[in-house]
């Protein structure tokens, strides 16, 4: 009913704009302001009420779990859509209020049963079905245990829900495959007998908290609070409350002033295909450019073709010589002797080399004094020689050089150097020494 309604005014108001030659844009801004006072063309005799903006077909077996308290999906709502909830009754005296305040607003909502209650008042089941509101179920006794009870018992429990309000109903055809733990005590046992029975596991995208010890007021902030935070989504509220009846006016008063709107949701039938929409839409806040996510390509789930372990190693795999002997050597005291008795180095051992005056030049000497070495030098030497044997005569003014320096110091700073012979080489004429040279260098050694 709500659903064709909507259809028709969508249709009043194309034609109104094509007689009018507004623009498209127009058209759409007028359709998406559309005040309450609009929709409430659906509600006789109350034209502020809020009403139901459209009516939302679902398919459980699509989206089997719903409701981003717990899940990743939920329903597929616009921008300032809700979907309002009522738990746990129904109980007459909440009850009856809370569906003559929907009634006065023309908002249809979806109720989840307890099947004791059910069972004490199946009138107050018919009175929802009446109302055109959706039924679903909340199980038989409301134990908040469905997280830690066998997998058997809690089907006892989702089936006794069933049975009862089925028993309340005068078309059992009404009951909606949709569930709601008690507490929302997930369970993945639970959830997986559900979906394989085809029933819709309903969560929430806010509660407002109306089962606690609180005041009304506090419930209709939590409500409106909880929405603005999110922007649209299902809330979750009791129908056995007295504090959620003095609450719902409030928020529904509110709703109407920040332009939300109401859709009520609907199971799909074999004469009833489910509302078209795409997996993005059931997303409370799709991906979009700006949301930096990764997009690394997913880690495939690896099927295995073959479930047969492989043997398990054995020791000799791992080079282990012996059954029992350890995988990594161990230090013994032994290997820790053998250290002391090493043979003392001779003295020998430390003299230097007369070939290695290059490698002490680079490390003892610096790269400027050796220069500036070479550099006085070459200074006897004939222009035409410089090109020609430039790099030869640089590295035995080097060697000289540092020969020079080594004999000055008189007295070895190595002791071992004691122990080296002498340089007896005459030097060569081309590189004679200088002690001013050689003062400095030992300046700087
Ligand atoms: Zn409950």
């Amino acid at each position: 009913m709500i659903g064709s309604g909507v259809v028709l005014r969508t249709r009043s108001w194309t034609a109104l704009g094509q007689s009018l030659g507004l623009s498209l844009g127009l058209l759409l801004a007028l359709l998406t302001t559309a005040s309450p006072a609009a929709l409430a063309a659906d509600c006789p005799g109350r034209p502020d009420a809020l009403g139901t903006s459209r009516t939302l077909v679902v398919d459980p077996r699509e989206h089997p779990l719903i409701g981003t308290m717990q899940y990743r999906e939920t329903l597929p709502l616009k921008d300032h859509e809700v979907v309002l909830t009522f738990d746990d009754g129904p109980i007459p005296k909440y009850s009856n209020q809370v569906l003559q305040i929907l009634a006065d607003e023309c908002i249809k909502a979806t109720f989840f049963i307890v099947g004791n209650q059910a069972k004490a008042n199946p009138e107050g089941v018919r009175k929802l079905v009446a109302a055109g509101h959706t039924v679903g179920t909340h199980s038989m006794d409301h134990p908040l245990t469905f997280d830690r009870m066998p997998v058997e018992k809690a089907e006892a429990e989702i089936n006794g829900g069933i049975e009862w309000t089925k028993a309340a109903m005068t078309d059992p055809s009404k009951l909606a495959p949709f569930f709601r733990i008690p507490g929302l005590m997930r369970a993945e046992g639970v959830e997986n007998l559900l979906i394989s029975r085809g029933i819709q596991v309903w969560s929430a995208d806010f509660p407002a908290d109306d089962w606690r010890p609180v005041s009304s007021d506090r419930v209709y902030q939590l409500a409106i609070q909880r929405l603005e935070a999110k922007g649209k989504g299902i809330l979750l509220l009791h129908d056995i409350q007295a504090r959620t009846v003095a609450a719902l006016p409030k928020i529904i008063r509110d709703l109407k002033a920040k332009g939300y709107r109401i859709v009520h949701v609907v199971p799909a039938t074999a004469d009833r295909p489910a509302t078209p929409t795409t997996p993005v839409e059931w997303l409370l806040h799709p991906p979009t450019e700006t949301t930096p996510i990764a997009r690394w390509p997913r880690v495939p789930n690896f099927v295995f073709a073959q479930i047969k372990t492989l043997p398990a190693p054995l020791l000799a795999d791992l080079n282990a010589q012996a059954e029992h002997q350890p995988l990594l050597p161990r230090r013994t005291k032994g290997q820790v002797d053998v250290a002391s008795v090493l043979p003392v180095p001779g003295r020998d051992l430390f003299a230097i080399p007369e070939g290695s005056v290059e490698v002490l030049l680079s490390t003892t000497l610096s790269r400027r004094a050796a220069t500036r070495l070479a550099m006085a030098a070459e200074k006897p030497r004939p222009a035409k020689d410089k090109v020609a044997k430039g790099k030869t005569a640089r590295l035995q003014v080097k060697l000289q050089g540092h020969r020079t320096a080594h004999a000055a110091h008189g007295t070895p700073k190595h002791s071992a150097q004691a122990d080296s012979p002498a340089p007896t080489s005459t030097p060569p004429k081309t590189a004679a020494p200088r002690p001013t040279r050689v003062a400095s260098l030992k300046k700087r050694a």
